[in-house]
């Protein structure tokens, strides 16, 4: 089966900057509760993931008493605003910058005396924000119908819902130019949304199938799967590669991929991935064996072992002394060690949280430590068969690196950390490194 992989799949740049701005809040919170008001973006998967990382969307401002307030992508409304400024909370807007100006396109016209005509879905958090901003002058279409049934305003300025269709929005103000004497358009369809769904399109005439993914709740999300449907070509629009396992494609020959503005990567590569493996040849099995070792080694800190372990070995090239292979083994088993207890001695693990790298260690947080208590034992056996200078020097580093992460002093009277003052940190690790891999071999 061959997969073709829209190019406009994924985060738009609007919620790309929202899911940033709110992971980097939950990062800074301290002790605070981050909410968001309304989902962050309309995907379950990654509203779950934001939940694990302290981040609580809630439903009626009523629920926020204090903590951060991230203002979400499709923006809120000027009373709602009013509402979150009057508690006793910290707001930080992602608004999407594309959002924030049709918000005030509407607020300059409702003010000169316009009718504002918003073309989009009634119900859409981003549309409900929109009208707070029309001054009650604001109405809602949704089709060419809903405007025959306007009343006759005497000027009015359209705008649409971000991710509107064009080819619709282009219909229904044709109509309403005729319709109402003054008429003011704004083409506030974002060109993200535009160049998503012209990619749809073809992509849908080039291949006999179309795999949607995002969320079932994500306008244009929906939007995609239905301009793909109208070409003609089957379409499934599903969240997750699980559901993918009820839909028969053996018929397909050629499959197109595209995702929701507000669909992670992670979940769009995982649909390839399963369509890739749907007919799985012995070659793609294996070639995913080593890349999944690959990872695993990556995540568990074997691979900065290994390459502690081949700077040691050049160390030794290099200074022209005899290749030991007891002096490979102690920097990989050194690095090794230091690298997991520093990652677990971070109760919170704030330095890994929110990486590839925090669900492991957080499932398998005993075995690690084991593992990297008997590399540290392992590591200091070795020196000790090297001699006592070795010995000394690499006890030395083990306790310096146990402390690299410990808060020696109470906070009352701490001075900063070793690692908080800028630059030192950089120096630490190269002089430790310097240390595990020049010094040890020359004694
Ligand atoms: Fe902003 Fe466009 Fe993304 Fe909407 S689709 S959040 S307008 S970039």
């Amino acid at each position: 089966m061959e997969v073709k992989l829209a190019k406009t799949a994924g985060f738009c740049m609007g919620v790309k900057r929202a899911v940033d701005k709110v992971l980097d809040v939950a990062r800074h919170r301290g002790k605070k509760q981050v909410f968001t008001y309304g989902p962050i973006i309309h995907n379950p998967q990654t509203v779950e993931l934001l939940k694990k990382r302290g981040v609580m969307p809630v439903d009626k401002l009523d629920e926020i008493e204090e903590g951060i307030v991230v203002v979400r992508a499709h923006g809120i409304s000027p009373e709602e605003r009013e509402q979150l400024e009057k508690k006793n909370v910290e707001i930080f807007d992602a608004t999407c910058p594309r959002v924030a100006r049709v918000q005030s396109i509407i607020m300059k016209h409702a003010l000169s005396g316009y009718k504002i005509i918003i073309v989009g879905e009634r119900e859409h958090p981003e549309v409900t924000a929109l009208m707070g901003y029309s001054s009650d002058q604001g109405t809602v279409v949704r089709n060419r119908e809903a405007v025959d049934k306007l009343p006759p305003y005497e000027k009015v300025c359209v705008v649409a819902q971000t991710t509107q269709n064009l080819e619709e929005y282009d219909e229904i103000t044709d109509t309403i130019k005729k319709k109402f004497p003054v008429v003011e358009v704004f083409d506030t369809i974002c060109r993200s949304t535009e160049k998503r769904q012209a990619e749809i399109r073809e992509l849908a005439v080039e291949t006999d199938g179309i795999i949607i993914v995002g969320g079932k709740n994500s306008a244009n999300t929906k939007r995609l799967a239905v301009i793909s449907q109208k070409q003609g070509t089957p379409t499934f629009h599903i969240e997750t590669a699980d559901e993918l396992r009820s839909i028969d494609l053996s018929k397909h020959e050629k499959i197109g991929v595209s995702a929701g503005a507000s669909t992670p990567n992670w979940i769009t590569d995982g649909v390839v991935d399963y369509l890739l493996h749907y007919k799985d040849g012995k070659r793609l099995r294996k070639l995913r064996g080593l890349y999944n070792l690959w990872i695993f080694m990556v995540r568990t800190d074997i691979y900065s072992a290994i390459g502690a372990g081949c700077l040691s070995l050049v160390g030794m090239l290099f200074q022209g002394i005899g290749i030991s292979i007891i002096n490979v083994m102690i920097a990989a088993t050194y690095v090794y060690a230091m690298h997991t207890i520093n990652r677990l001695q971070d109760r919170n693990f704030g330095r890994i949280k929110g990486s590839f790298r925090e669900e492991t260690y957080v499932r398998h947080k005993d075995t690690y430590m084991t593992l990297a208590v008997l590399s540290l034992i392992m590591a200091l056996v070795l020196s000790f068969v090297q001699g006592t200078v070795p010995f000394m020097l690499l006890l030395l580093m083990s306790l310096l690196g146990i402390l690299y992460n410990i808060t020696i002093f109470p906070p009352r009277w701490r001075l900063k950390r070793l690692v908080d003052i800028p630059g030192s940190k950089n120096v630490f690790t190269a002089t430790a490194w310097a240390l595990a891999t020049v010094l040890i071999p020359l004694f």
